[in-house]
């Protein structure tokens, strides 16, 4: 695809952003809309077990842009359960720098930089019906875990789908397929911006009313899941019954950097100089300089612990905080449950106690 050298991206740069990458090659483009397309991955065996992954769960992809290297996730659309290959779908988005470019550049043979899956958006272990409200492109995941939840639970599944006009809809034969497959199973109800008006609080709350016992998956841009959260705040829908993927970009690396830098000003909280951190059973006791992150603590002492996005959503670099108090940055994976066992992000931890204790998960 893109050499980061005709992109401004110096060697060192390129390898240090892609440290975490694997290189992945294209098997095939399939066009799936006129504004989207899906890439299908050749996984070689030796990757196979890091390539393993959860129906909901998402690649990240290191891509050289004007100087910089972006990190853009998308969801797989396929599914362990059902689907031999790797698949992400991705839609074109407005001015969007990276969804453009790949619907209109990469193609068969290229290779991409990716960090392996992530996420925590996948199949909870109850066995209640399940309403996924999806917006565009945010069917990815879901139609994912419904190819997952069909032939592994007995749970019923309604998926409402709000496009702009039919022209847009990603997946509609495939979704056709399966409801044909498993109609007393399967419901997709669509809502088409052009046929049935913007998809509305009242309308939302008419399609979960019946469902209040069940989860809700709710995936899309951030206005539509605004308005469905809304809609399920309004009906008492307790939190964990509902799961939520936004589709969101991370901050530039330069606006990131600048963003560090301006907080690094602050004044300094409690911190302490040496932090304690178990990583595969190994205790460790390494250095720490006050507002640093937990994870830049771990790999400045030479450690190698597991992470990914290093934006705070991908949840790859989860660890427990055993001992002390942590702040973190910016949190948009961990759930209100996980925060309570005592779980953190550790590209996005800053200590805020003398003392400080974490360890890695097994
Ligand atoms: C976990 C996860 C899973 C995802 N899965 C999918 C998926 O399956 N399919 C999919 O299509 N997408 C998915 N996304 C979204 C995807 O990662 C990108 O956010 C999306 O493709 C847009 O990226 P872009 O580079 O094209 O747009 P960007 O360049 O990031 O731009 C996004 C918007 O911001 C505006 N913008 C750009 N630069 C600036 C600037 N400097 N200042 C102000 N505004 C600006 C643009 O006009 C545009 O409207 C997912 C996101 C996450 C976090």
């Amino acid at each position: 695809m893109i050499d980061p050298a005709d992109d401004g991206v110096s060697d060192e740069a390129w390898a240090e952003a892609t440290a975490s990458c694997v290189a992945l090659r294209v098997a095939r483009v399939v066009r799936e809309t006129h504004d989207s397309c899906s890439l299908v991955f050749e996984i070689p065996g030796d990757l196979e077990q890091r390539f393993r992954y959860q129906a909901g769960q998402f690649l990240s992809f290191k891509v050289p842009h004007e100087g910089q290297v972006l990190t853009r996730s998308y969801s797989l659309s396929s599914c362990p359960e059902v689907d031999a290959e790797h698949k992400v779908t991705i839609k074109r988005v407005d001015d969007g720098r990276i969804s453009n470019l790949v619907n209109d550049t990469v193609k068969e043979g290229d290779t991409l930089m990716v960090v392996p899956p992530a996420g925590l958006f996948v199949l909870n272990d109850k066995n209640r019906p399940i309403s996924f409200f999806a917006g565009g492109s945010g069917i990815t995941p879901c139609i994912s875990l419904i190819k997952a939840a069909l032939p592994t639970t007995s749970r019923r599944l309604r998926l409402i789908y709000a496009n702009r006009d039919e022209r847009s809809i990603i997946f509609r034969e495939e979704l056709e397929e399966l409801v044909g497959k498993h109609p007393d199973r399967l419901e997709v109800i669509h809502s088409l911006d052009d046929r049935d008006g913007l998809l509305d609080l009242k309308r939302i709350e008419h399609q979960a009313v019946d469902a209040l016992e069940g989860d809700f998956y709710l995936c899309g841009p951030s206005v539509f899941m605004d308005l469905v959260e809304r809609a399920l705040a309004a009906l008492h829908v307790p939190g964990e019954q509902i799961h939520i993927e936004r589709f969101v970009s991370p901050p530039d690396p330069k606006d990131a950097a600048a963003e560090a830098a301006a907080g690094s000003g602050e004044m300094a909280e409690v911190a302490p100089e040496t932090i304690t951190i178990v990583l595969d059973g190994e205790e460790r006791e390494v250095p720490y300089d006050p507002n640093e992150r937990v994870l830049a603590a771990a790999r400045r002492a030479g450690m190698e612990p597991p992470f990914s996005c290093e934006e705070g959503y991908c949840s790859c670099c989860m660890a427990k905080l055993k001992e002390g108090h942590v702040r973190m940055v910016t949190n948009d994976c961990l759930t209100p449950d996980l925060l309570e066992e005592g779980w953190v992000l550790t590209c996005q931890a800053v200590c805020t106690s003398r003392r400080v204790r974490i360890e890695y998960p097994d």
